[in-house]
């Protein structure tokens, strides 16, 4: 059992490796340690030894881990958002990568607006169809983007985020990884205003090798990296 240093070792190795396989250079892969039930303490940790973007999931946690760590790091949110919790982390997030509706994205613009800032989102997509998933059927993205191109100026669509469904085997998986990168170019492809198709946030502990393999730029990566440790804590 390996500590924070070598958990991220071998996860960076592993990122490295898939990227060389398909011909990418690994540093087109951002590394996002999601860190939702992680004690603050070894956040720390992982930042020491090289990490530069945190993911949460939960308004409240996040706000409680910022207040401790700070500016030193790219905060992520990564979870489903309420629109009521948007005040509470405009101006704390860096990248909301969770907006699945027009509602959402306009409270996010409204916020954003107040604090004089321009927030940068990304649009999650749920590939797998599963009822009960978060996200947008890949049928209704093109219309949030131009929608939100033309009504709001306080946010940047800066990618799309997804989370394929939970497979024992990430080779069945590979099917929805290379949908996600299909949509993703196409949506670049719609030249919007306001929108910049440059990251494609997919990938966890279980299948992060295979979304490199199929384009993914961003992986969110929990267990791998803390969940040995955290037991046995
Ligand atoms: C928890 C979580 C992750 C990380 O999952 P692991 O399997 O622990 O790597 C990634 N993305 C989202 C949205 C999450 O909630």
């Amino acid at each position: 059992m390996g500590g924070i240093v070598e958990n991220l070792e071998q996860v960076k190795q592993r990122i490295k490796r898939a990227a060389l396989k398909v011909g990418r250079q690994p540093s087109e892969v951002r590394l996002v340690a999601v860190t939702k039930n992680v004690p603050v303490a070894l956040v720390e940790q992982a930042i020491k030894a090289g990490v530069a973007d945190i993911g949460e999931n939960r308004a409240k946690e996040v706000l409680e881990k910022h207040s401790l760590i700070g500016d030193k790091v790219n905060w992520h949110f990564v979870g489903h958002l309420q629109r009521n919790k948007v005040k509470s982390i405009i101006g704390f997030v860096d990248l909301i990568q969770s907006v699945d509706s027009l509602r959402l994205a306009g409270e996010i613009d409204r916020q954003a607006a107040r604090a004089g800032k321009i927030q940068d989102v990304l649009v999650e997509v749920s590939i797998s169809g599963e009822a009960g998933k978060y996200g947008l059927s890949p049928s209704e993205v093109e219309k949030l983007l131009t929608d939100i191109s033309r009504q709001f100026r306080h946010m940047k669509v800066r990618g799309l985020m997804a989370m394929a469904p939970l497979e024992k085997d990430p080779e069945e998986v590979r099917p929805f990884f290379s949908q996600m990168k299909t949509l993703f170019e196409e949506s670049r492809a719609l030249n919007l205003t306001g929108v910049e198709m440059e990251m494609l946030s997919m990938g966890m502990s279980n299948d992060f090798e295979t979304a490199i393999e199929e384009g993914s730029t961003m992986v969110r990566i929990g267990t791998a990296i803390f969940q040995q440790i955290a037991d046995s804590l």
